[in-house]
């Protein structure tokens, strides 16, 4: 049987772990990535990689579960293994505070390890704050992580290609299905107006006695230890395109993680980063129809718009994005290209 052609846009995690499932789940299959950037050039090499969602509203919650427990559990499984050096995932053990409560019992407590609200006496650590849930995650290191991810790929057949992608009739002419995941390039890659930036500036910071994360339920003040250095953060403006690092931040970012957890002092700044986070309302995963000139129909699957998730939800959406490439070659095997 002649195999089936399948490209991803796109090489960030989202794309990546969508290229593996679909090239070890689907061994008729050939995949091909292009991609304009490959690590340590992501959005997703810079990010975080703290495992931690919040809820979006256009997605019902059950799905929303079975992406944080798919990814959650698969990367479990990483940190607990052999692997876990190479793959850069570990599991990191701490806690979110607020300065209202009693927050909301999340949607993923019952995901993560050991989940439980802090108690008065624990509470008397964070003066400013006044409610606090702790548990442990994984943290997943993408400059590592996708290297791993692309090895794992290439082992199961898959072939990786630098290119900007600006027209997908043009790619439908090669190829029997595309895969867009393509984050916040799909604003211009597919005319998706509702995507936005959501500016992310981060410091890495040499602290190797600060273990434990500390993260502010407000989303904009986090310490998250990891293999190599301790990242601090950070900033969260919605429609700002800048990538140069802004001192005003800087200065906010040091002066509020020092605040909530002044076991920072006498630590260093050993590296600055600004990203992009792919905003949407809630993440795009679907299939349409793509109708070549030659009248021939691919499917289009779309897997993007992960905001400040995305390292979080890559392997639950990659799962999804899986099922619906695979549905749709059922329902419609490829036509025959000219
Ligand atoms: C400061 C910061 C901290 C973060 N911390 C966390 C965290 O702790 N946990 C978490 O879950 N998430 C976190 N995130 C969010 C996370 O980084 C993103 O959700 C995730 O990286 C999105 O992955 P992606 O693969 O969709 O996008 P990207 O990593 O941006 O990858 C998109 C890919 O598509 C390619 N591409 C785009 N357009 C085209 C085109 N036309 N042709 C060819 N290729 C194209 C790009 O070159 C790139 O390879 C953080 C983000 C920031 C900025």
């Amino acid at each position: 049987m002649q195999s089936v052609k399948v490209v991803v846009v796109g090489s960030g995690v989202v794309g990546l772990s969508t290229a593996v499932c679909i090239a070890e789940n689907l061994p008729h299959c050939s995949v091909t990535v292009i991609s304009e950037r490959f690590s340590p050039d992501t959005t997703s090499d810079g990010a975080a990689g703290i495992l931690f969602a919040s809820q979006f509203p256009d997605i019902p919650l059950e799905r929303q579960c079975r992406w944080f427990k798919e990814s959650f559990d698969h990367l479990l499984a990483i940190a607990q293994s052999s692997e876990c050096g190479e793959a850069g995932v570990i599991l990191s053990s701490g806690c979110q505070v607020f300065k209202e409560g009693p927050a909301e019992r999340p949607f993923w407590a019952d995901y993560v390890l050991g989940f439980c609200i802090l108690s008065e006496r624990e509470m008397k650590r964070f003066p400013d704050h006044k409610f606090g849930q702790a548990f442990t995650t994984v943290k997943c290191e993408c400059i590592t992580y996708l290297p791993w991810l692309e090895k794992r790929f290439r082992n199961a057949g898959g072939e990786l290609q630098h290119g900007k992608v600006s027209d997908l009739q043009h790619l439908a002419e090669t190829y029997d299905v595309i895969v867009n995941c393509s984050g916040l390039g799909a604003r211009s890659l597919v005319g998706d107006a509702k995507m936005y930036p959501i500016r992310g500036q981060i410091l890495k910071f040499h602290a190797p006695w600060v273990k434990n994360f500390i993260r502010d339920g407000d989303g904009h003040t986090y310490i998250y230890p990891g293999v190599n250095s301790v990242t601090l953060g950070g900033t969260r403006q919605a429609g700002d395109w800048r990538l140069d690092v802004d001192t005003g931040d800087r200065e906010g970012i040091l002066e509020r993680c020092f605040r909530m957890d002044p076991a920072l002092h006498g630590g260093q700044v050993v590296g600055e980063w600004v990203g992009l986070r792919p905003g949407r309302e809630s993440p795009r995963v679907e299939v349409e129809r793509l109708k070549t000139a030659e009248g021939r129909e691919v499917p289009l699957v779309h897997n993007y718009g992960h905001g400040g998730w995305g390292v979080t939800l890559a392997w639950g959406t990659a799962l999804d994005a899986l099922g619906l490439v695979r549905q749709s070659l059922q329902q419609h095997p490829p036509m025959a290209r000219l």
